[in-house]
């Protein structure tokens, strides 16, 4: 039995062709691969325009400084989230907001995010955790209205879609990652795409220190242009490198996704008469890319999500928890932020267990954990039997 890894990269020939085409060039710098990257991206996610950083937490900040999110302002954020959604309204000095979740699908809703509202939320962020599509419309309707901007974090949503439209689509802002873990990968990467042109602009000069002139612009002069710097930026800039490898990442994205969808299609079936334990699955509204195919494991199942989870590991099999709570991490435990119930959130993280789902992945490697789930289901009876015996 080899270990099973709960993700894996896709690479090929084509990403070290298009390093070495780079290296070869002398310009490793963001430069023409990060401005075809984007041109690329916002294509295939319906997006008016994108704006490469060096990672989503760093696209998430722009979007917050675009947006005009300032100090003493509330940013209301899903706690059931990987803990940089709650990070990023602290970097522009506003108090992140948790909002519960739902159930079925571990994302935010019209209601979770109406019940964390204040006089002072300006800005919400709705995630597509694990690369389920979130119900965006609704939550569209109850912000716009208010002038609260939402922002969508789908740092795992590549490829997932929304009423048949690629996430994120017609969103104001919304902010995406190339971290490993993720569907594409660039090492470590993000996007930032969003429908206005002044924000994109905005987001664009602001990745690289508010400079008026860009520096693959002054490279192309022999004489270069003086630049002026018009308001504090930052460094969030990919390197041209990254974006070679994200441009062939991106021609594999519609085969990836549908792999995924397919193991996860085989676990759920191969699943779907196990008593106390629910995959999450497809909502009404979309279809998602299983960026994270999470298990619920609940009271009737014979073990508990820690007891699953080390058996699986017995097994070589290297399911993850599931998703954090960002409200109980120390970082937060003790701030005030906001009263909202969280339950759910509570419920979900300390029942659910990730299982391994990569391109790569065999048959017989899907049916070493689908095997090494049934096992663990059939516990119980050995065990139960044996009591009754006694
Ligand atoms: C991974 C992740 C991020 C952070 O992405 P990086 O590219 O690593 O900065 C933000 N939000 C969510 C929901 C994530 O899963």
């Amino acid at each position: 039995m080899s270990r099973i890894n709960v993700m894996k990269p896709w690479f090929g020939a084509e990403e070290i062709a298009a390093l070495e085409k780079v290296i070869e060039s002398g310009w490793v710098a963001q430069g023409p691969q990060v401005a075809q990257f984007e041109t690329r991206f916002a294509e295939a996610m319906d997006a008016s325009f994108a704006v490469a950083t060096s990672n989503c937490t760093t696209a998430l900040h722009l979007a917050l400084v675009v947006a005009g999110i300032r100090p003493g302002d509330d940013v209301v954020v899903p706690s059931f989230s990987f803990i940089a959604t709650a990070n990023a309204p602290t970097y522009v000095g506003a108090r992140p907001v948790f909002a519960d979740v739902d159930r079925a699908t571990g994302n935010v809703t019209v209601d979770t995010i109406a019940a964390a509202l204040t006089e002072r939320t300006t800005a919400v962020i709705a995630v597509d955790q694990g690369g389920m599509p979130v119900d965006l419309d609704p939550i569209r309707a109850l912000c716009d209205p208010r002038g609260i901007v939402v922002i969508e974090d789908s740092a795992c949503g590549a490829g997932s879609t929304y009423h048949g439209a690629p996430v994120g689509a017609g969103a104001e802002l919304t902010a995406w990652s190339f971290h490993p873990r993720k569907i594409l990968t660039t090492g470590e990467g993000g996007m930032l795409t969003s429908s206005h042109q002044y924000w994109a602009d905005r987001a664009r000069r602001l990745r690289e220190h508010s400079m008026s002139v860009s520096a693959s612009a002054r490279h192309e002069s022999v004489l270069a242009p003086p630049e002026e710097y018009h308001e504090i930026g930052f460094n969030y800039r990919m390197t041209d490198l990254q974006a070679a490898v994200g441009i062939v990442q991106l021609g594999r994205l519609s085969e990836i996704v549908a792999r995924r969808r397919e193991i996860a299609a085989t676990y759920a079936e191969a699943l779907s008469d196990i008593d106390g334990i629910r995959l999450v699955s497809d909502p009404a509204w979309g279809a998602s890319n299983f960026q994270s195919l999470w298990l619920e494991v609940t009271l009737e199942f014979p073990l508990t999500r820690e007891q699953l989870l080390e058996h699986l590991a017995a097994n070589e099999v290297s399911a993850r928890r599931g998703i954090m709570a960002s409200h109980r991490q120390p970082a937060y435990r003790d701030r005030d932020t906001g009263n909202a119930d969280l339950a759910v959130t509570e419920l979900l993280t300390d029942s659910t267990l990730i299982l391994p789902v990569f391109h790569q992945m065999t048959a017989s490697e899907i049916d070493q954990v689908i095997d090494s789930i049934r096992e663990a289901a059939g516990t119980r009876i050995r065990r139960f039997s044996t009591a009754v015996r006694i």
